[in-house]
């Protein structure tokens, strides 16, 4: 799903990745991990096609995202860190809005997109479908940011910081829907966080983002053996 072999980026001279290689295979819920200022916006974003890397060798669902087209993009959800937008619309309006230009790539394995008012149901905001968007929580906004970000069924998703300011039962909420997007649609994610227990719940495998390299990768168990073989107390 996912391949980038050396990518670089530098921000005027300070350089922020310094070569990195990762893959996200079919399926997988791959989460990159690293503090803040890791730089792991910026490598997702590269392969969403919004930022271009200063080198390196990129594949998205086998193309290049920068230059690939609208078929392409239909394939690959995104839910943004933060985007403001349609204050006036309510959530129902949104995504139908959304959600109609999704449906040329429409096959009758992929149904393109989910109805609405199952999707509404799914990330939990029935009782604020019509409610104008302005009108939300924090919480409730970043549950439609999610919405918007699936409403196209896509094959590939790719998470920013998705559960930032969620409670902690919109954060069980959003986990199980995770489990369910990659165990009943065979959604492949890629997911950033600097939450160590939430990578630990919904990865299968995670990818350790620092000084602009990836320094480790495996699963949470397989991480933990490799810490405490080095341990040491006294
Ligand atoms: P993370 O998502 O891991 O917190 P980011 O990718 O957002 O990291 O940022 C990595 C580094 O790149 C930070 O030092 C940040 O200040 C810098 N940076 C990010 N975006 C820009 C930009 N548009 N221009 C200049 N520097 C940037």
């Amino acid at each position: 799903m996912i391949r980038t072999r050396g990518l670089r980026m530098s921000y005027g001279a300070q350089e922020v990745l310094s070569g990195v290689d990762l893959e996200v295979h079919p399926g997988e819920v791959v989460c990159l991990l690293g503090p803040n200022g890791a730089g792991k916006t910026t490598t997702i974003e590269i392969l969403e096609g919004f930022r271009l890397p200063s080198a390196g060798e990129v594949r998205v669902l086998g193309e290049d995202p920068a230059a690939a087209g609208e078929a392409w993009r239909a394939r690959v959800g995104v839910v943004l860190q933060s985007w403001r937008d349609h204050a006036r619309w309510t959530p129902r309006q949104l995504l139908t809005q959304l959600g109609g230009y999704f449906q040329p790539w429409s096959t009758p394995e992929r149904p393109r997109p989910y109805a609405v008012d199952e999707l509404i149901e799914t990330v939990g905001l029935t009782e604020h479908a019509d409610k104008k968007i302005v009108r939300l929580s924090g919480g409730q906004r970043r549950r439609l940011d999610v919405a918007v970000g699936i409403i196209g069924r896509p094959e590939l998703l790719f998470l920013d910081e998705p559960t930032a300011g969620f409670d902690p039962q919109a954060r069980r909420d959003f986990h199980e829907l995770v489990h369910r997007l990659s165990d009943l649609e065979g959604t492949s994610i890629l997911l950033t966080t600097h939450d160590l227990a939430e990578a630990e719940k919904l990865a299968d495998r995670i990818l350790i983002l620092t000084n602009g390299r990836i320094v480790a990768s495996g699963s949470a168990e397989e991480l933990t053996r490799q810490v405490a073989g080095t341990a040491e107390v006294r």
